[in-house]
């Protein structure tokens, strides 16, 4: 039995519905009673408090407050606990993990999302599973004593993703996640391995905890597609209230080379927009040097987001819009690899 002490974190989604015995819905399951529920937990904590958001809300509901409160509760309760699990709904998860990466800083103790396609109160649920190791790898400490995962990350359907490498990419199945651009952080079978050479470990393990809440979401996303037109290219790029739009690009970062696209990505630009490259393939790099058309974006003016998944590109614009009101400053700093977000 290890000594760890574990805080369970429930905001809502289907990991959490159970089957009411009297008339057979799916009605919220109260997580003070987990260790009861689950007992095989107990072999992994000597501790397991549990906090229930109120309202629960299903994760298509999120929005940038839901970040804040859990930012907030995770620096307050930060040095009673050796980690935290979060329950989250599926369908927002990689936005929320991607967040929370650059929320909080100076981190040194896991913070592991999870859900389940299947509520925990269903016969044939994923939910028991992921809960199972989300808190078997959030109490794991190394042969120091340190966390195992001092990151924040989604487990899920057997497979531990660094938070904001991780995408939603199947409405059914079990691995509903996928980690496209960089190397699963551990993968649990008849055991745990951990890919402990991809775990971002910090530089000072006995460091405070710092949160960043302030969020600036004037951010918009851009998907490219044959047809579009320049009054929608114009509405997305050329707004007045929106600082950044991610241009969601073809392949390597390519898009139209027609001279009305360009002319107006160059107004935005002119107008100090941060205007953020990333490709609508699932995995892969943008690269705006292999053709005309990607350099002629850069030229334009155009911030190369690499690898990044657009929900991370999303979470680090807010987080860094929120710290700084100088458009150029997070322009540079998007180009640079905060916490393990792009491969750079
Ligand atoms: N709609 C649900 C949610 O994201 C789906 C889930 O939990 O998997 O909250």
């Amino acid at each position: 039995m290890t000594q760890s002490s574990l805080l369970l974190i429930y905001t809502g989604g289907t990991i959490g519905m159970k089957q009411d015995a009297a008339d057979q819905t799916l009605k919220p399951f109260d997580f003070s009673q987990i260790v009861e529920e689950v007992p095989e937990i107990r072999k992994f904590a000597a501790k397991i408090d549990s906090w229930t958001f109120d309202p629960l809300i299903d994760s298509s509901d999120v929005e940038p407050g839901m970040w804040q409160a859990l930012a907030r509760l995770i620096q307050e309760k930060y040095d009673s606990y050796d980690g935290f699990v979060i329950l989250h709904g599926t369908d927002t998860m990689a936005y929320s993990a991607s967040a929370l990466s650059f929320m909080l800083d100076g981190l040194t103790k896991p913070v592991i999302f999870t859900g389940s396609q299947l509520p925990i109160g269903v016969p044939r649920t994923d939910g028991r599973e992921n809960l199972i190791s989300s808190i078997e790898i959030a109490s794991a400490k190394d042969g120091e004593g340190h966390a195992m995962v001092p990151e924040v990350c989604i487990f899920f359907g057997s497979q531990l993703i660094r938070g904001n490498r991780s995408i939603k990419a199947n409405a059914e199945a079990f691995k509903a996640f996928q980690s496209p651009n960089y190397p699963l952080l551990a993968e649990s079978g008849i055991n745990i391995r951990y890919n402990t050479e991809c775990i971002r470990k910090p530089l000072d393990w006995y460091q405070n905890i710092s949160i960043n809440t302030r969020l600036d979401t004037r951010v918009s996303i851009l998907k490219l597609h044959p047809g579009i037109t320049p009054e929608a290219v114009r509405y997305f790029l050329c707004d007045q209230v929106t600082r950044a739009v991610i241009i969601e690009t073809y392949g390597a970062g390519n898009a139209p080379s027609a001279r009305w696209f360009t002319e107006i990505v160059r107004e935005a630009a002119g107008m100090g927009k941060v205007l953020v490259n990333v490709t609508q393939c699932t995995s892969g790099t943008v690269d705006m040097d292999l053709y005309a058309c990607g350099k002629g974006l850069e030229k334009a003016g155009v911030t190369n987001g690499y690898d990044s998944t657009t929900e991370s590109a999303l979470a680090k614009l807010f987080y860094l819009l929120g710290k700084s009101g100088d458009n150029e400053w997070v322009k540079d700093m998007m180009k640079r690899n905060l916490k393990g977000e792009i491969s750079k």
